[in-house]
């Protein structure tokens, strides 16, 4: 398939590491999008991890939502301003669009995000959407961005979502737990079961775990649109897939053949 547009999403685990950003991940990351824009895809970048930023800065009880909520706004503009030095480095201009799942169930809010974006990409910006985690409550509890990534993607008519996570694909089991856990190359169909797994974020700052990512898929399969699964840590995979067809490891979620 001939990618044009394309959603990537990218969750805490892989933006910050040991109480820091993980600086060189995020350097790969934007490197990674400026070779995309140059073969002339445009790019939707979803990035969590505000939160998890605001606390390097100040530890404040991250078991309070209000606290939660401070250090989303105190690190979403830290983490701008890392991509926005990243970004620089390829001449790339950056937007920053701060979005509640809400925003998406209006016909006027999301013609209105739709049209915002469309000038984006038509002038070479990278819009860097995230859920605006100082006022909506969604995210802090049921989503860590995979659900609004999944809706980017249908609502701004993307080719595919691209989801970054700690892990590097969809397995048979949880690997973390079981060792002898198989990842799932292509799926077709997601169960009930699947759905009502109990969720089981990896990271101190996801909230999302796998179930979320599988309804995401779900949402999108049943819109005829597809989802990767790949690591973060390592974005060879997910390189070759969009710039060559190569398909090599990750998961994929998509209908038909
Ligand atoms: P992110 O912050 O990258 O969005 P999450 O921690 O929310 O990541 O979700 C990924 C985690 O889900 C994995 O690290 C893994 O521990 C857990 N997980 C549970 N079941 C599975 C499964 N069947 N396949 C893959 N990961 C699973």
């Amino acid at each position: 398939m001939n990618f044009k547009r394309v959603v990537i999403k990218v969750g805490s685990a892989v933006l910050s590491e040991n109480g820091k950003l993980a600086k060189d991940r995020i350097r790969n990351l934007v490197e990674l999008i400026a070779k995309l824009k140059k073969a002339g895809i445009e790019i939707i970048l979803v990035s969590s991890g505000a939160v998890s930023a605001g606390y390097t800065k100040l530890k404040l009880d991250k078991t309070v939502l209000a606290n939660r909520q401070a250090l989303a706004s105190i690190g979403q503009s830290y983490l701008m301003s890392i991509y926005q030095k990243k970004f620089n480095d390829f001449n790339i201009t950056i937007s920053q669009i701060l979005l509640t799942q809400a925003d998406f169930d209006s016909r006027k809010t999301s013609k209105n995000i739709q049209n915002t974006i469309n000038i984006l990409l038509e002038n070479g910006v990278v819009p860097i959407i995230n859920e605006n985690d100082s006022v909506a409550t969604d995210e802090l509890v049921f989503g860590d961005n995979d659900q609004l990534s999944a809706y980017s993607t249908y609502y701004l008519n993307a080719d595919i979502l691209i989801i970054l996570s700690d892990i590097d694909g969809y397995y048979t089991d949880n690997p973390k737990t079981n060792k002898n856990a198989k990842i799932r190359r292509i799926v077709k169909h997601i169960s009930e079961s699947e759905l009502n797994q109990i969720v089981t974020p990896n990271n101190e700052f996801a909230t999302g775990g796998i179930v979320t990512k599988l309804k995401s898929a779900k949402f999108l399969m049943d819109n005829k649109k597809s989802m990767f699964l790949s690591s973060g840590y390592n974005l060879i995979n997910v390189e070759k897939y969009l710039l060559h067809n190569i398909y090599k490891n990750g998961t994929i979620f998509q209908i038909g053949n």
